[in-house]
């Protein structure tokens, strides 16, 4: 019962990896509020949680930025404080650069940046009157490195980095700690939803995702890194060495994103 008693808030919490967060933050005795925008699918996650914690579902789009104040408000009011952030809700890409509508490289910022931002900033002010509070930014392995088909995505990933590093050496010593968790594939909805240059689903399971990590034992790992207050902590399979490339031989991982076939 590594969480017993706090009170985490996730978004993204009606499949994939924060599906799978919900079930394992519950095990281990927290309470949770889980938000999305599908209510069918919060009320099953709510279902099959089985801790003995108090479950509030708040479902809402993120990216609608003005309810914030709100729902925020309402977390404090049903359970007087929020111990863990888990900003997770986000969407992918599968378009290049040439055949992107601008439209689409802003809703995958509003999501993947803005909204994880602007709720952080809401909830920040309520974790430093406690001295304690723990924000976590679900990034990707995108967030370090770019391949094609991915520009938004990848840009948006990138630019939580530059954010949640700042604010984690402004806050180091008033007891709030930031984990940003760079996951490598992992099997979720995640190509299904993933915008094309028009705007449209992708609405495919990539070959890549289907082969990728079980999304419950990378909640596992997010969990572990989470109660070791990690700074960042990458959770992937073999295309993890990417990371390695890009610090010791940048060279050669730029020419090798250039020759993989990405879907
Ligand atoms: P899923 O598509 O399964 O989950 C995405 C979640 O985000 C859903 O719960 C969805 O719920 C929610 N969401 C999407 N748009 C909004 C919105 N506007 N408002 C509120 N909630 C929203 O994919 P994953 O679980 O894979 O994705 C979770 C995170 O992990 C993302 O940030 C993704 O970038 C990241 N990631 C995933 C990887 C992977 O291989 N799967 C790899 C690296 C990072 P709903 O539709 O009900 O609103």
């Amino acid at each position: 019962m590594r969480f017993k008693e706090k009170v985490v808030w996730i978004t993204g919490a009606s499949s994939g990896i924060g599906e799978a967060l919900a079930y394992a933050f519950s095990r281990e005795g927290a309470h949770l509020v889980l938000t999305a925008r599908r209510t069918d699918r919060l009320e099953q996650v709510k279902n099959a949680c089985q801790g003995p914690g108090k479950i509030l579902l708040l479902p809402f789009d993120v990216t609608q930025l003005d309810l914030h104040p709100t729902m925020v408000g309402a977390v404090i009011e049903h359970f007087g404080q929020i111990d863990i952030l888990v900003n997770n809700a986000g969407v992918s890409q599968r378009s290049k650069v040439i055949e992107t509508d601008f439209s689409v490289d802003r809703r995958i910022m509003e999501l993947n940046y803005f909204s994880v931002i602007s709720l952080t900033r809401h909830v920040l002010p309520y974790m430093l009157q406690r001295g304690q509070g723990h924000i976590v930014v679900i990034s990707s392995l995108l967030g370090k490195f770019s391949t094609p088909l991915r520009s938004a995505y990848c840009a948006s990933k990138h630019a939580l980095h530059g954010y949640f590093d700042a604010l984690r050496a402004e806050v180091a010593d008033q007891g709030i700690f930031v984990t940003l968790i760079c996951p490598g594939w992992v099997r979720t909805e995640v190509s299904q939803h993933a915008l094309r240059g028009d705007g449209s689903e992708h609405g495919q399971i990539d070959p890549s995702i289907a082969k990728g990590m079980d999304p419950h034992r990378c909640a596992e790992r997010i969990l572990k890194a989470v109660h070791k207050r990690k700074e960042e902590v990458a959770i992937a399979g073999p295309e993890g060495i990417a990371l390695w490339l890009k610090r010791f031989a940048p060279g050669l991982l730029s020419k090798l994103v250039r020759r993989v076939r990405v879907t």
